[in-house]
């Protein structure tokens, strides 16, 4: 729409500045400008609003201000205006009983995940079509819980399919959230991205993900790229969910991840690292990355330098809390369950770490288990330290800022998506209302609504 009015805009006044050196005739001169002003004003006349919402209550996540018994006028797939009053004749959803807000952001899923395993060997009986459909499932359920833009933290399949369920969802072939995505899990050989259970004489052969030297990381980085990567992912350190590597252990080196930084930024692409231990994560924002995950072990220093270099932290508080209650029930590896048990004491002090350097938080789940994790980051956020409010904007206007998609997405101001989410009360003083999100919109559409549920069915398996 802005693209749109913004060239017609240039054309009617290149129009005018032809029109003045061509010609000489001071009455049609004013003839033709008058008419080119009509045209100009006629360009930026707003299109017509198509629906309205109005909502009880409807919180400003930039500033934690309430508004009460507010239209949201829709033209299109976009919010136009927010009103004390609908045109007459517009269609009006009444969420007169709820607190409205934007469509929520998940900046750190796995989209093909298996939610009913944690086995680290269940992927070597998961076919890769099979891994589509499940992330097919997953979509759907982000949706449901009102997270109407994703961004994915890397999957395993050399082939994307992470790619194809992002143009899926953009041409409205399947539904779900507006997907950002990294591209491999680059990672050293034996790192947390290669972490193969198998003896060295059963090895799977070396994926393009992997990546022992600078010239190696170019060429990972470039097929990426090459086949539809948004972002790419870099494995800094070990990790937890894998049996094999050491989370405290700096992975890549930070010559590769600062050659990778530099490729991707190059070609407009970010980069987000997997970071646990303090050594990894300062190598990776030392070389410039734009958002940490996890920061678990996040010390002084490592605070420091990410307030100074303005790194992202995406915490991913939740995943690990909930790891601790399923425990082996989903069949993880022992080891892997140990080193969970391990790092739980590092998350508590490394989060208020970064909110005292004023770190900016970004939300992110990073849980298999979609439907029951994607809405408790928010709690656990809470319980970390962070306000409600603050929480709120990790998954709203943090997220789509670092996404560089703050002109869409984050907020209810004219000219985003229609993206909207609502609950009862006033998440404000109990942030788990968001845990019971009852409608959710995107671009317009209801895909949730308390008056109709049976018109939105979604598949649970457990
Ligand atoms: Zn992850």
């Amino acid at each position: 729409m802005n693209s749109a009015q913004s060239s017609g805009l240039s054309r009617a006044s290149s129009s005018v500045t032809f029109k003045f050196n061509m010609m000489r005739s001071a009455p049609l001169v004013a003839a033709l400008l008058l008419a080119s002003l009509a045209a100009i004003s006629q360009s930026t006349s707003q299109p017509a609003v198509t629906q309205a919402v109005l909502a009880g209550r409807l919180i400003d996540v930039r500033t934690g201000q309430v508004r009460t018994h507010a239209y949201i006028l829709i033209a299109g797939d976009r919010v136009q205006a927010i009103a004390d009053s609908a045109p007459a004749g517009v269609p009006v959803t009444d969420l007169s009983a709820y607190t409205v807000l934007p469509g929520l952001i998940d900046a750190h899923g796995h989209i093909l995940s298996d939610p009913t395993t944690q086995n680290f060997a269940s992927h070597l009986r998961t076919s890769i079509p099979q891994a589509t459909v499940w992330g097919v499932y997953n979509l759907r359920l982000w949706l449901d819980h009102g997270f109407t833009s994703l961004r994915d933290a890397c999957e395993g399949p050399a082939d994307y399919p992470q790619f194809a369920l992002r143009e899926s969802v953009r041409r409205g072939i399947i539904l779900g959230p507006r997907i950002t995505a990294a591209g491999s899990c680059v990672s050293i050989a034996g790192g947390h991205g290669d972490g193969s259970p198998l003896s060295p004489d059963l090895a799977l052969p070396r994926g393009p993900n992997v990546a022992d030297t600078v010239d190696d990381i170019a060429h990972v980085v470039r097929r990426d790229i090459k086949y539809g990567a948004d972002w790419i992912k870099l494995m800094a350190t070990g990790g937890v969910m894998d049996p094999i590597s050491d989370y405290h252990v700096q992975e890549l080196s930070e010559e590769q991840m600062a050659a990778a930084v530099e490729l991707a930024h190059r070609a407009g692409k970010k980069v987000m690292a997997h970071a646990e231990g303090a050594v990894g994560i300062k190598a990776a924002v030392r070389a410039g990355v734009d958002s940490i995950e996890h920061g678990t072990m996040l010390d002084e220093e490592g605070a420091r330098l990410m307030e100074e270099h303005n790194t992202w932290l995406v915490p991913t508080l939740y995943c690990f809390q909930h790891d601790m209650e399923t425990g082996l029930t989903k069949g993880r590896d022992p080891a892997s369950f140990a080193k969970g048990q391990e790092i739980m004491a590092a998350q508590g002090p490394a989060f208020k770490l970064a909110l005292a350097h004023h770190i900016r938080i970004v939300y992110g789940v990073d849980d298999a288990d979609v439907d029951e994790s994607v809405s408790k980051e928010f709690g656990a956020l809470v319980r970390g330290g962070l306000s409600p409010l603050g929480a709120l904007q990790a998954a709203t206007i943090n997220a789509a800022a670092m996404l560089g998609k703050d002109k869409d997405v984050g907020t209810l101001e004219p000219g985003r998506y229609a993206d909207m989410v609502a609950v009862e009360g006033d998440p404000l003083s109990d942030i788990t209302l968001m845990e019971h999100v009852a409608f959710v919109m995107q671009g317009g559409r209801i895909v949730k609504d308390p008056a109709h549920p049976g018109n939105y069915p979604v598949i649970r398996v457990k």
